[in-house]
């Protein structure tokens, strides 16, 4: 039996260290021309569709001119990212780097995104950490601005690319947030989180995961993860 493991990027594989949302805010005040309230805001576990939305309702009506802003926004992002967004940047998580040549070689395992970004930005974060080459395919924030919408499109997209069905229990979203448990739990999907960036253990704790980790060390999560996908389900 094979399992597709769909990993979230920020805050899971790397951090940008805030650079990304920077980036998306200078994208914002260039398009919308006006100052969008960020005291307090976390982009964590949002889709960028979304965090536009959050933004724009931030601002009072008579700033909110023009039409199809938020895809203005999004399009005058994907061409400043690059610009702004550069190797040093990056920070891969712990664990990441010694855990994805471990999954790319399993038999068992398909490799894939479950990601609020848009698929360029996606790209783009994925090359500079060079991790590109271990994600057959994904499921991105430009397919859905609802996390919760995504995950059809990553099954979709395995069983085009490796004639493969995948069930709910033969898939497990990795990600750092209750929104990436949220959008695994309501399709049945196994959640695995990793605590310590964004959210602590018991924040998670609370989203109700399958499991929490404290990296994404090798040695941790794959007796957890491929015991959970074995597992039939329960209840
Ligand atoms: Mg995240």
């Amino acid at each position: 039996m094979r399992f597709l493991l769909l990993f979230d990027i920020d805050g899971t594989l790397i951090s940008s260290q805030g650079k990304a949302f920077a980036a998306l805010l200078g994208a914002f005040r260039q398009v919308v021309g006006a100052e969008p309230r960020v005291e307090g805001y976390s982009p964590a576990g949002k889709t960028d569709p979304q965090i536009v939305a959050d933004l724009l309702a931030t601002l009072n009506d008579n700033q909110k001119t023009g039409d199809h802003l938020a895809a203005r926004v999004l399009r005058a992002y994907q061409e400043v990212l690059p610009q702004v967004l550069k190797h040093e940047h990056i920070r891969l998580l712990p664990g990441v780097a010694q855990l994805l040549p471990v999954l790319a070689m399993h038999p068992h395992v398909v490799l894939g995104l479950l990601t609020g970004n848009i698929r360029e930005g996606a790209q783009l974060k994925l090359e500079l950490a060079g991790l590109a080459g271990y994600f057959a395919l994904g499921a991105f924030g430009c397919d859905s601005p609802n996390r919760n919408q995504l995950l059809p499109y990553a099954w979709e997209r395995a069983q085009r690319a490796f004639g493969v069905r995948f069930s709910p229990q033969q898939t497990a979203v990795v990600g750092d947030t209750p929104a990436d448990v949220a959008c695994a739990k309501v399709w049945g999907a196994k959640a695995i989180v990793v605590a310590g960036h964004t959210h602590t253990a018991s924040q998670l704790v609370r989203a109700q995961p399958d499991a929490v980790l404290p990296s994404l060390s090798p040695q941790l999560f794959l007796p957890v993860c491929l015991s959970l996908l074995a597992r039939p389900r329960q209840g």
